[in-house]
Protein backbone atom coordinates (compact mmCIF):
# COMPACT_ATOMS: atom_id res chain seq x y z
CA UNK A 1 0.00 0.00 0.00
CA UNK A 2 3.12 2.23 0.68
CA UNK A 3 5.72 3.19 -1.12
CA UNK A 4 9.21 5.51 -0.14
CA UNK A 5 10.28 9.11 -1.53
CA UNK A 6 12.36 7.61 -4.30
CA UNK A 7 14.87 10.53 -4.28
CA UNK A 8 14.70 10.70 -0.28
CA UNK A 9 15.80 7.08 -0.38
CA UNK A 10 18.00 7.10 -3.07
CA UNK A 11 19.88 9.95 -1.40
CA UNK A 12 19.81 8.01 1.67
CA UNK A 13 21.70 5.30 -0.05
CA UNK A 14 24.12 6.51 -2.52
CA UNK A 15 24.39 10.16 -1.71
CA UNK A 16 27.52 10.95 -3.84
CA UNK A 17 26.74 8.69 -6.38
CA UNK A 18 26.06 10.40 -10.11
CA UNK A 19 22.18 10.22 -10.64
CA UNK A 20 21.93 12.29 -13.86
CA UNK A 21 24.56 14.30 -16.13
CA UNK A 22 23.28 16.73 -18.48
CA UNK A 23 25.00 15.81 -21.59
CA UNK A 24 24.66 19.81 -23.05
CA UNK A 25 26.24 21.68 -19.96
CA UNK A 26 27.86 18.47 -18.68
CA UNK A 27 26.70 19.16 -15.18
CA UNK A 28 26.12 15.99 -12.71
CA UNK A 29 23.83 15.84 -10.19
CA UNK A 30 24.53 13.18 -7.31
CA UNK A 31 21.75 11.53 -5.43
CA UNK A 32 22.18 14.16 -3.28
CA UNK A 33 21.50 16.90 -4.66
CA UNK A 34 18.72 15.74 -6.18
CA UNK A 35 16.92 14.91 -3.51
CA UNK A 36 17.55 18.50 -1.78
CA UNK A 37 16.80 19.73 -5.43
CA UNK A 38 13.52 18.03 -5.35
CA UNK A 39 12.69 18.87 -2.00
CA UNK A 40 13.19 22.89 -2.23
CA UNK A 41 11.21 22.34 -5.95
CA UNK A 42 8.24 20.66 -3.64
CA UNK A 43 8.62 23.42 -1.09
CA UNK A 44 8.36 26.35 -3.37
CA UNK A 45 5.18 24.70 -4.90
CA UNK A 46 3.89 24.28 -1.22
CA UNK A 47 4.84 27.63 -1.03
CA UNK A 48 2.86 28.97 -4.03
CA UNK A 49 -0.29 27.55 -2.62
CA UNK A 50 -0.52 23.92 -4.40
CA UNK A 51 -1.21 21.28 -2.69
CA UNK A 52 -1.78 17.09 -2.55
CA UNK A 53 -3.64 16.59 -5.97
CA UNK A 54 -3.16 19.66 -7.83
CA UNK A 55 -1.50 19.80 -11.35
CA UNK A 56 1.67 21.01 -12.33
CA UNK A 57 2.58 21.02 -16.11
CA UNK A 58 6.10 20.92 -17.48
CA UNK A 59 6.53 21.98 -21.34
CA UNK A 60 10.89 21.21 -21.79
CA UNK A 61 13.16 19.47 -23.52
CA UNK A 62 14.79 16.43 -21.46
CA UNK A 63 16.53 18.06 -18.52
CA UNK A 64 17.94 16.41 -14.99
CA UNK A 65 15.37 19.52 -13.88
CA UNK A 66 12.31 17.39 -15.45
CA UNK A 67 13.23 14.31 -13.04
CA UNK A 68 14.13 16.52 -10.51
CA UNK A 69 10.62 17.84 -10.69
CA UNK A 70 8.69 14.53 -11.29
CA UNK A 71 10.58 13.77 -7.71
CA UNK A 72 9.14 17.17 -5.89
CA UNK A 73 5.82 16.31 -7.72
CA UNK A 74 6.42 12.78 -5.72
CA UNK A 75 7.20 14.34 -2.35
CA UNK A 76 3.94 16.92 -2.59
CA UNK A 77 1.17 14.92 -4.06
CA UNK A 78 1.22 17.14 -6.69
CA UNK A 79 0.68 15.23 -10.09
CA UNK A 80 3.14 16.54 -12.62
CA UNK A 81 1.84 17.11 -16.54
CA UNK A 82 4.27 16.90 -19.66
CA UNK A 83 3.47 18.19 -22.12
CA UNK A 84 4.56 18.04 -25.61
CA UNK A 85 6.84 20.10 -26.65
CA UNK A 86 6.66 19.78 -30.70
CA UNK A 87 2.64 21.27 -30.53
CA UNK A 88 2.19 24.71 -31.01
CA UNK A 89 0.22 26.99 -28.65
CA UNK A 90 -3.10 26.17 -30.21
CA UNK A 91 -2.92 22.63 -29.45
CA UNK A 92 -1.82 22.59 -25.99
CA UNK A 93 -4.28 25.48 -24.74
CA UNK A 94 -6.99 22.70 -24.72
CA UNK A 95 -4.47 20.27 -22.90
CA UNK A 96 -3.01 22.63 -20.25
CA UNK A 97 -6.81 24.02 -19.67
CA UNK A 98 -8.29 20.02 -19.42
CA UNK A 99 -5.31 19.00 -17.14
CA UNK A 100 -6.39 22.27 -14.94
CA UNK A 101 -2.74 22.94 -13.82
CA UNK A 102 -1.82 25.99 -11.55
CA UNK A 103 1.49 26.17 -12.44
CA UNK A 104 4.02 25.93 -15.57
CA UNK A 105 7.38 25.11 -16.23
CA UNK A 106 9.34 25.24 -19.17
CA UNK A 107 12.90 25.89 -20.43
CA UNK A 108 14.17 28.53 -23.06
CA UNK A 109 13.48 26.20 -25.99
CA UNK A 110 9.74 26.58 -24.66
CA UNK A 111 9.95 29.62 -23.35
CA UNK A 112 7.96 31.91 -25.79
CA UNK A 113 4.88 29.33 -26.38
CA UNK A 114 5.29 28.98 -22.06
CA UNK A 115 4.54 32.77 -21.76
CA UNK A 116 1.14 32.56 -24.20
CA UNK A 117 0.17 29.60 -23.06
CA UNK A 118 0.45 31.37 -19.34
CA UNK A 119 -0.94 34.32 -19.65
CA UNK A 120 -4.20 32.75 -21.94
CA UNK A 121 -4.74 30.58 -18.58
CA UNK A 122 -3.67 33.24 -16.07
CA UNK A 123 -0.89 30.83 -14.02
CA UNK A 124 1.74 31.34 -12.92
CA UNK A 125 5.24 29.94 -14.74
CA UNK A 126 8.80 29.62 -14.14
CA UNK A 127 11.73 28.49 -16.74
CA UNK A 128 14.05 25.32 -15.24
CA UNK A 129 16.73 24.16 -16.43
CA UNK A 130 20.09 26.02 -18.03
CA UNK A 131 21.44 25.90 -21.36
CA UNK A 132 25.31 26.43 -20.60
CA UNK A 133 25.50 25.33 -17.22
CA UNK A 134 25.05 28.64 -15.64
CA UNK A 135 22.68 29.24 -12.82
CA UNK A 136 19.49 29.46 -14.42
CA UNK A 137 16.26 31.08 -13.07
CA UNK A 138 15.20 27.98 -11.17
CA UNK A 139 18.48 27.86 -8.97
CA UNK A 140 18.16 31.57 -8.06
CA UNK A 141 14.52 30.71 -7.22
CA UNK A 142 15.13 27.73 -5.08
CA UNK A 143 18.26 29.66 -3.04
CA UNK A 144 15.80 31.25 -0.97
CA UNK A 145 13.56 28.52 -0.58
CA UNK A 146 13.12 26.47 2.48
CA UNK A 147 15.08 22.62 2.43
CA UNK A 148 13.47 20.88 5.12
CA UNK A 149 12.22 17.70 3.83
CA UNK A 150 8.62 17.00 2.95
CA UNK A 151 6.44 14.53 4.24
CA UNK A 152 6.74 11.22 5.96
CA UNK A 153 8.80 9.91 3.49
CA UNK A 154 6.18 7.44 2.45
CA UNK A 155 3.93 7.35 -0.68
CA UNK A 156 0.52 6.15 -1.06
CA UNK A 157 0.78 3.19 -4.13
CA UNK A 158 -2.53 4.53 -5.39
CA UNK A 159 -1.78 8.30 -5.65
CA UNK A 160 -1.73 9.61 -9.07
CA UNK A 161 2.04 10.88 -9.79
CA UNK A 162 1.52 12.00 -13.13
CA UNK A 163 -0.76 12.41 -16.18
CA UNK A 164 0.77 10.69 -19.41
CA UNK A 165 -1.04 11.28 -23.02
CA UNK A 166 -1.23 8.12 -25.09
CA UNK A 167 0.77 8.86 -28.81
CA UNK A 168 -2.45 9.70 -30.45
CA UNK A 169 -1.75 6.95 -33.17
CA UNK A 170 -5.82 6.19 -33.22
CA UNK A 171 -7.66 9.17 -32.43
CA UNK A 172 -6.87 12.37 -30.01
CA UNK A 173 -4.35 11.51 -27.24
CA UNK A 174 -5.78 10.46 -24.24
CA UNK A 175 -4.66 11.29 -20.34
CA UNK A 176 -3.70 8.23 -18.66
CA UNK A 177 -3.49 8.41 -15.11
CA UNK A 178 -0.31 7.03 -13.73
CA UNK A 179 0.17 6.49 -9.96
CA UNK A 180 3.63 5.95 -8.54
CA UNK A 181 2.24 2.08 -7.77
CA UNK A 182 2.30 1.65 -11.75
CA UNK A 183 5.42 3.67 -11.88
CA UNK A 184 7.24 1.55 -9.44
CA UNK A 185 5.51 -1.75 -10.78
CA UNK A 186 6.98 -0.78 -14.27
CA UNK A 187 10.18 -0.06 -12.16
CA UNK A 188 10.57 -3.92 -11.26
CA UNK A 189 9.24 -5.22 -14.52
CA UNK A 190 11.99 -3.51 -16.45
CA UNK A 191 14.63 -4.36 -14.44
CA UNK A 192 13.79 -7.76 -13.98
CA UNK A 193 13.16 -8.05 -17.81
CA UNK A 194 16.83 -6.68 -18.97
CA UNK A 195 18.89 -7.66 -15.91
CA UNK A 196 19.69 -4.58 -14.46
CA UNK A 197 22.17 -4.31 -11.94
CA UNK A 198 23.00 -1.83 -9.42
CA UNK A 199 25.03 0.86 -10.45
CA UNK A 200 23.76 0.87 -14.40
CA UNK A 201 24.35 3.87 -17.12
CA UNK A 202 21.70 4.88 -19.56
CA UNK A 203 21.07 7.49 -21.97
CA UNK A 204 17.58 9.31 -22.53
CA UNK A 205 17.41 11.03 -25.77
CA UNK A 206 13.19 10.19 -25.80
CA UNK A 207 10.55 12.50 -25.30
CA UNK A 208 10.26 12.40 -21.84
CA UNK A 209 5.67 13.69 -22.21
CA UNK A 210 5.57 10.17 -23.43
CA UNK A 211 5.44 6.20 -21.11
CA UNK A 212 8.72 5.26 -23.14
CA UNK A 213 11.02 8.37 -22.23
CA UNK A 214 9.62 9.15 -18.93
CA UNK A 215 9.68 5.40 -17.76
CA UNK A 216 12.22 3.24 -19.41
CA UNK A 217 15.37 4.83 -20.37
CA UNK A 218 15.55 6.85 -16.28
CA UNK A 219 13.28 5.59 -13.64
CA UNK A 220 14.59 1.85 -13.09
CA UNK A 221 18.47 2.63 -13.15
CA UNK A 222 17.63 5.92 -10.91
CA UNK A 223 16.08 3.19 -8.69
CA UNK A 224 18.65 1.19 -9.14
CA UNK A 225 21.23 3.62 -8.03
CA UNK A 226 22.27 4.43 -11.81
CA UNK A 227 23.25 7.25 -13.81
CA UNK A 228 21.58 8.80 -16.46
CA UNK A 229 22.94 10.59 -19.16
CA UNK A 230 20.28 12.97 -20.38
CA UNK A 231 20.16 14.40 -23.97
CA UNK A 232 17.65 17.50 -24.71
CA UNK A 233 16.62 14.80 -27.67
CA UNK A 234 18.10 12.12 -30.01
CA UNK A 235 20.98 12.82 -32.35
CA UNK A 236 22.28 9.77 -34.07
CA UNK A 237 25.88 10.22 -33.85
CA UNK A 238 25.73 11.88 -30.14
CA UNK A 239 24.30 8.57 -28.88
CA UNK A 240 26.58 6.24 -31.01
CA UNK A 241 29.35 8.37 -29.61
CA UNK A 242 28.49 7.75 -26.21
CA UNK A 243 27.92 3.66 -26.75
CA UNK A 244 31.67 3.66 -27.99
CA UNK A 245 32.93 5.17 -25.11
CA UNK A 246 31.34 2.41 -23.00
CA UNK A 247 29.09 5.03 -21.23
CA UNK A 248 25.85 3.38 -21.52
CA UNK A 249 24.95 -0.34 -20.34
CA UNK A 250 21.48 -0.45 -20.32
CA UNK A 251 19.88 1.40 -23.63
CA UNK A 252 16.18 1.21 -24.42
CA UNK A 253 15.02 2.92 -27.84
CA UNK A 254 11.88 2.94 -29.73
CA UNK A 255 12.25 1.22 -33.72
CA UNK A 256 12.55 4.89 -35.71
CA UNK A 257 15.45 4.77 -33.13
CA UNK A 258 17.21 2.00 -33.99
CA UNK A 259 16.16 2.65 -37.80
CA UNK A 260 17.96 6.04 -37.51
CA UNK A 261 21.35 4.38 -35.49
CA UNK A 262 21.48 1.98 -38.30
CA UNK A 263 21.43 4.64 -41.04
CA UNK A 264 23.94 6.24 -39.70
CA UNK A 265 27.47 6.23 -40.82
CA UNK A 266 29.37 5.96 -37.54
CA UNK A 267 27.13 2.74 -36.86
CA UNK A 268 29.92 0.35 -38.56
CA UNK A 269 32.81 1.67 -36.47
CA UNK A 270 30.50 2.12 -32.71
CA UNK A 271 31.78 -0.51 -30.06
CA UNK A 272 28.69 -1.91 -28.91
CA UNK A 273 30.29 -4.14 -26.08
CA UNK A 274 29.67 -2.17 -22.87
CA UNK A 275 26.15 -2.21 -23.76
CA UNK A 276 24.38 -4.96 -21.92
CA UNK A 277 20.58 -4.34 -22.69
CA UNK A 278 18.72 -2.90 -25.79
CA UNK A 279 15.36 -3.27 -25.07
CA UNK A 280 13.01 -1.66 -27.97
CA UNK A 281 8.94 -1.19 -28.45
CA UNK A 282 6.41 1.09 -28.69
CA UNK A 283 5.59 0.06 -32.29
CA UNK A 284 6.41 -2.85 -35.16
CA UNK A 285 9.81 -3.65 -35.34
CA UNK A 286 10.80 -4.37 -39.13
CA UNK A 287 12.75 -7.96 -38.84
CA UNK A 288 15.74 -7.04 -40.97
CA UNK A 289 16.88 -4.45 -38.17
CA UNK A 290 16.58 -7.04 -35.81
CA UNK A 291 18.68 -9.18 -37.99
CA UNK A 292 20.90 -6.74 -39.41
CA UNK A 293 21.98 -5.60 -35.29
CA UNK A 294 22.24 -9.30 -34.49
CA UNK A 295 25.07 -9.36 -37.41
CA UNK A 296 26.79 -6.28 -35.62
CA UNK A 297 26.88 -9.07 -32.69
CA UNK A 298 24.19 -6.10 -30.86
CA UNK A 299 21.02 -8.01 -29.59
CA UNK A 300 18.02 -5.97 -29.55
CA UNK A 301 15.51 -7.38 -26.84
CA UNK A 302 11.40 -6.10 -28.56
CA UNK A 303 8.92 -5.24 -26.06
CA UNK A 304 5.55 -4.20 -25.81
CA UNK A 305 3.31 -1.66 -24.02
CA UNK A 306 0.96 1.05 -23.98
CA UNK A 307 0.92 4.27 -21.72
CA UNK A 308 -2.05 2.35 -19.85
CA UNK A 309 0.35 -0.47 -18.54
CA UNK A 310 3.28 1.48 -17.15
CA UNK A 311 4.41 0.72 -19.93
CA UNK A 312 6.34 -2.50 -19.39
CA UNK A 313 4.24 -5.69 -20.31
CA UNK A 314 6.41 -7.82 -22.42
CA UNK A 315 9.95 -7.91 -23.41
CA UNK A 316 12.09 -10.25 -25.05
CA UNK A 317 14.78 -12.12 -23.11
CA UNK A 318 18.69 -12.18 -24.93
CA UNK A 319 18.91 -15.50 -24.42
CA UNK A 320 15.86 -16.27 -27.12
CA UNK A 321 15.95 -13.03 -28.81
CA UNK A 322 17.15 -14.18 -32.19
CA UNK A 323 15.51 -17.85 -32.45
CA UNK A 324 12.17 -15.77 -31.70
CA UNK A 325 12.72 -13.12 -34.12
CA UNK A 326 10.34 -10.89 -33.38
CA UNK A 327 8.53 -11.68 -30.68
CA UNK A 328 7.81 -9.68 -27.87
CA UNK A 329 8.98 -12.70 -25.32
CA UNK A 330 7.02 -13.46 -21.98
CA UNK A 331 4.39 -11.31 -19.42
CA UNK A 332 6.91 -9.81 -17.25
CA UNK A 333 7.12 -10.67 -13.63
CA UNK A 334 4.13 -8.35 -12.05
CA UNK A 335 2.03 -8.59 -14.44
CA UNK A 336 -0.47 -11.23 -15.78
CA UNK A 337 -1.68 -11.66 -19.81
CA UNK A 338 -4.58 -13.13 -21.40
CA UNK A 339 -5.81 -13.93 -24.92
CA UNK A 340 -9.17 -13.43 -25.68
CA UNK A 341 -11.13 -14.91 -28.52
CA UNK A 342 -14.17 -12.77 -30.17
CA UNK A 343 -16.60 -14.17 -28.23
CA UNK A 344 -15.10 -13.57 -25.34
CA UNK A 345 -13.80 -17.01 -24.35
CA UNK A 346 -10.14 -17.05 -22.95
CA UNK A 347 -7.57 -19.19 -24.70
CA UNK A 348 -5.08 -21.96 -23.26
CA UNK A 349 -1.86 -22.77 -25.00
CA UNK A 350 -1.06 -21.33 -28.20
CA UNK A 351 -3.17 -19.23 -30.17
CA UNK A 352 -4.61 -15.56 -31.78
CA UNK A 353 -6.83 -13.21 -30.12
CA UNK A 354 -7.12 -9.73 -28.06
CA UNK A 355 -4.33 -9.26 -25.48
CA UNK A 356 -5.77 -8.00 -21.96
CA UNK A 357 -3.63 -7.39 -18.88
CA UNK A 358 -3.89 -7.30 -15.03
CA UNK A 359 -1.55 -6.36 -12.65
CA UNK A 360 -0.48 -3.27 -10.38
CA UNK A 361 1.39 -1.33 -13.31
CA UNK A 362 -2.00 -1.14 -15.17
CA UNK A 363 -3.87 2.44 -14.51
CA UNK A 364 -6.35 2.72 -12.76
CA UNK A 365 -8.04 4.96 -15.94
CA UNK A 366 -8.51 7.92 -17.92
CA UNK A 367 -8.23 11.58 -16.44
CA UNK A 368 -12.04 12.72 -16.69
CA UNK A 369 -13.15 10.52 -18.57
CA UNK A 370 -15.31 7.32 -17.00
CA UNK A 371 -16.93 6.58 -19.83
CA UNK A 372 -13.42 6.07 -21.36
CA UNK A 373 -12.00 4.24 -18.67
CA UNK A 374 -15.29 1.91 -18.64
CA UNK A 375 -14.61 0.92 -22.04
CA UNK A 376 -11.21 0.06 -21.97
CA UNK A 377 -11.45 -2.64 -19.18
CA UNK A 378 -13.49 -5.68 -19.31
CA UNK A 379 -16.09 -6.70 -16.44
CA UNK A 380 -14.21 -8.76 -14.50
CA UNK A 381 -11.61 -5.98 -14.67
CA UNK A 382 -8.82 -6.90 -17.27
CA UNK A 383 -7.22 -4.03 -19.60
CA UNK A 384 -7.83 -4.26 -22.88
CA UNK A 385 -5.48 -3.74 -25.08
CA UNK A 386 -7.19 -3.16 -28.65
CA UNK A 387 -4.46 -5.52 -29.94
CA UNK A 388 -4.21 -8.94 -31.40
CA UNK A 389 -1.21 -10.98 -29.86
CA UNK A 390 0.48 -14.67 -30.84
CA UNK A 391 1.32 -17.09 -28.39
CA UNK A 392 3.43 -19.91 -29.62
CA UNK A 393 4.06 -23.20 -28.32
CA UNK A 394 6.51 -21.91 -26.02
CA UNK A 395 4.70 -19.41 -24.58
CA UNK A 396 6.36 -16.54 -26.60
CA UNK A 397 4.29 -14.27 -27.52
CA UNK A 398 3.71 -12.08 -31.45
CA UNK A 399 1.57 -8.73 -31.77
CA UNK A 400 -0.13 -8.66 -34.82
CA UNK A 401 -1.70 -5.85 -34.87
CA UNK A 402 -4.36 -3.29 -33.62
CA UNK A 403 -8.45 -4.80 -34.06
CA UNK A 404 -8.82 -0.80 -34.87
CA UNK A 405 -6.68 -1.23 -37.95
CA UNK A 406 -8.09 -4.43 -38.95
CA UNK A 407 -9.54 -4.31 -42.59
CA UNK A 408 -11.76 -7.27 -43.85
CA UNK A 409 -11.16 -7.23 -47.96
CA UNK A 410 -13.58 -10.07 -49.83
CA UNK A 411 -14.89 -11.21 -46.50
CA UNK A 412 -11.20 -12.09 -45.26
CA UNK A 413 -9.50 -10.13 -42.31
CA UNK A 414 -6.65 -8.58 -43.20
CA UNK A 415 -3.83 -7.34 -40.63
CA UNK A 416 -1.62 -4.40 -42.49
CA UNK A 417 1.03 -5.00 -40.08
CA UNK A 418 1.41 -8.61 -41.62
CA UNK A 419 1.23 -6.76 -45.69
CA UNK A 420 3.70 -4.28 -43.90
CA UNK A 421 6.26 -6.97 -42.86
CA UNK A 422 6.02 -8.19 -46.29
CA UNK A 423 6.92 -5.07 -47.99
CA UNK A 424 9.85 -4.07 -45.92
CA UNK A 425 11.38 -7.27 -46.28
CA UNK A 426 12.10 -5.97 -49.69
CA UNK A 427 15.53 -4.77 -50.49
CA UNK A 428 14.67 -1.33 -51.46
CA UNK A 429 11.96 -0.40 -49.03
CA UNK A 430 13.06 1.04 -45.53
CA UNK A 431 9.17 1.42 -44.28
CA UNK A 432 5.92 0.59 -45.42
CA UNK A 433 2.35 1.55 -44.18
CA UNK A 434 -1.08 -0.17 -45.20
CA UNK A 435 -4.19 1.09 -44.55
CA UNK A 436 -8.07 -0.36 -45.43
CA UNK A 437 -10.32 1.81 -47.96
CA UNK A 438 -13.40 1.02 -48.59
CA UNK A 439 -14.47 -0.62 -52.40
CA UNK A 440 -17.18 -0.64 -53.86
CA UNK A 441 -16.17 -4.93 -55.58
CA UNK A 442 -14.38 -6.24 -51.94
CA UNK A 443 -15.87 -4.22 -49.12
CA UNK A 444 -11.84 -2.75 -48.01
CA UNK A 445 -8.93 -2.88 -50.02
CA UNK A 446 -5.40 -1.96 -49.33
CA UNK A 447 -3.68 0.59 -49.88
CA UNK A 448 0.42 0.95 -49.57
CA UNK A 449 2.72 3.65 -48.69
CA UNK A 450 5.99 3.31 -48.95
CA UNK A 451 9.65 5.33 -48.65
CA UNK A 452 12.56 3.84 -49.89
CA UNK A 453 15.90 3.24 -48.68
CA UNK A 454 18.36 5.98 -49.06
CA UNK A 455 19.99 5.62 -52.42
CA UNK A 456 17.15 3.49 -53.45
CA UNK A 457 14.27 3.49 -56.45
CA UNK A 458 11.21 1.67 -55.66
CA UNK A 459 9.36 0.15 -59.04
CA UNK A 460 6.19 0.17 -57.46
CA UNK A 461 4.60 -2.27 -60.24
CA UNK A 462 7.16 -5.06 -58.93
CA UNK A 463 5.40 -5.02 -56.15
CA UNK A 464 1.94 -6.86 -56.35
CA UNK A 465 4.57 -9.50 -57.80
CA UNK A 466 6.98 -9.48 -54.59
CA UNK A 467 3.85 -9.46 -52.51
CA UNK A 468 2.48 -12.65 -54.04
CA UNK A 469 5.83 -14.44 -52.68
CA UNK A 470 4.58 -14.02 -48.99
CA UNK A 471 0.44 -13.15 -49.01
CA UNK A 472 -2.56 -14.73 -49.79
CA UNK A 473 -3.95 -12.89 -53.23
CA UNK A 474 -7.23 -10.64 -51.02
CA UNK A 475 -3.81 -9.13 -48.64
CA UNK A 476 -1.92 -8.00 -51.33
CA UNK A 477 -3.18 -4.07 -51.75
CA UNK A 478 -4.72 -2.88 -54.85
CA UNK A 479 -2.45 0.46 -54.97
CA UNK A 480 0.89 1.31 -54.45
CA UNK A 481 2.32 4.99 -53.54
CA UNK A 482 5.92 5.76 -53.02
CA UNK A 483 5.92 8.48 -50.56
CA UNK A 484 8.81 10.48 -48.73
CA UNK A 485 7.21 10.44 -45.50
CA UNK A 486 4.21 10.24 -43.48
CA UNK A 487 1.81 11.94 -40.73
CA UNK A 488 3.14 10.77 -37.30
CA UNK A 489 2.97 10.97 -34.14
CA UNK A 490 5.73 12.53 -32.05
CA UNK A 491 6.98 8.72 -31.18
CA UNK A 492 7.48 8.45 -34.72
CA UNK A 493 4.49 6.24 -35.10
CA UNK A 494 2.47 6.70 -38.55
CA UNK A 495 -1.28 7.91 -37.82
CA UNK A 496 -3.32 5.83 -40.31
CA UNK A 497 -6.67 7.88 -39.29
CA UNK A 498 -4.92 10.84 -40.19
CA UNK A 499 -3.37 9.10 -43.71
CA UNK A 500 -6.85 7.85 -44.18
CA UNK A 501 -8.77 11.27 -43.75
CA UNK A 502 -6.50 12.55 -46.17
CA UNK A 503 -7.17 9.40 -48.64
CA UNK A 504 -10.85 10.20 -47.97
CA UNK A 505 -10.53 14.27 -48.94
CA UNK A 506 -8.10 13.49 -51.56
CA UNK A 507 -11.26 11.14 -52.95
CA UNK A 508 -14.12 14.02 -52.63
P1 LIG B 1 -3.57 5.94 -28.92
O1 LIG B 1 -3.93 5.04 -27.79
O2 LIG B 1 -3.70 7.38 -28.58
O3 LIG B 1 -4.23 5.60 -30.22
P2 LIG B 1 -1.07 4.50 -28.97
O4 LIG B 1 -1.89 3.30 -28.68
O5 LIG B 1 -0.09 4.39 -30.09
O6 LIG B 1 -1.99 5.76 -29.22
P3 LIG B 1 0.79 4.20 -26.81
O7 LIG B 1 0.21 3.93 -25.49
O8 LIG B 1 2.01 5.04 -26.88
O9 LIG B 1 -0.30 4.95 -27.68
O10 LIG B 1 1.15 2.87 -27.58
C1 LIG B 1 0.66 1.59 -27.22
C2 LIG B 1 0.41 0.78 -28.47
O11 LIG B 1 1.58 0.67 -29.27
C3 LIG B 1 -0.02 -0.65 -28.20
O12 LIG B 1 -1.39 -0.75 -27.89
C4 LIG B 1 0.36 -1.33 -29.52
O13 LIG B 1 -0.66 -1.14 -30.50
C5 LIG B 1 1.59 -0.56 -29.99
N1 LIG B 1 2.84 -1.30 -29.70
C6 LIG B 1 3.62 -1.18 -28.60
N2 LIG B 1 4.68 -1.99 -28.68
C7 LIG B 1 4.58 -2.67 -29.84
C8 LIG B 1 5.37 -3.66 -30.49
N3 LIG B 1 6.51 -4.12 -29.97
N4 LIG B 1 4.93 -4.13 -31.68
C9 LIG B 1 3.78 -3.69 -32.23
N5 LIG B 1 3.00 -2.75 -31.67
C10 LIG B 1 3.39 -2.23 -30.49
MG1 LIG C 1 -3.54 3.08 -27.38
Amino acid sequence: EFLTDMAAKRAELTPDHVAFIDHESGLRYTFCEVNSRATRLGNLLLKHGLSKGDRVAVLCLNHPDFFILLFAAQKTGIVLVPLNWRQPVAELRPVLAASRAKFLFHDLTCADTASKLAEDGDIPFLMLGSADGAPSALDQVLSSVSPAAIGCGRVKASTPWYLLFTSGTTGLPKAVIQTAGMAYANMINYAQATGLSVGESGVNFLPLFHTAGINLPTLPIFLNGGSSTILRKFDPDTVLGLIDAGAVTSFFGVPAIYQALALSAAVGRTDFSSVRSLGCGGAPVPKHLLTDFQKRGVTICNGMGMTETGPTVFLMDRDHAAEKIGSVGKPQILTDVRLVDGEGGVLEGPGEGEIQFRGPNITPGYMDNPDATAGAFTVDGWLSSGDVGRRDEDGYYFIVDRIKDMYISGGENVYPAEVEKALVSHPDILEAVVVGLPDATWGEVGAAFVIARPDRKIDTSSLPGWCREYLAPYKIPKTFSVVDDLPRTAAGKVRKNVLKDQLSTHKA
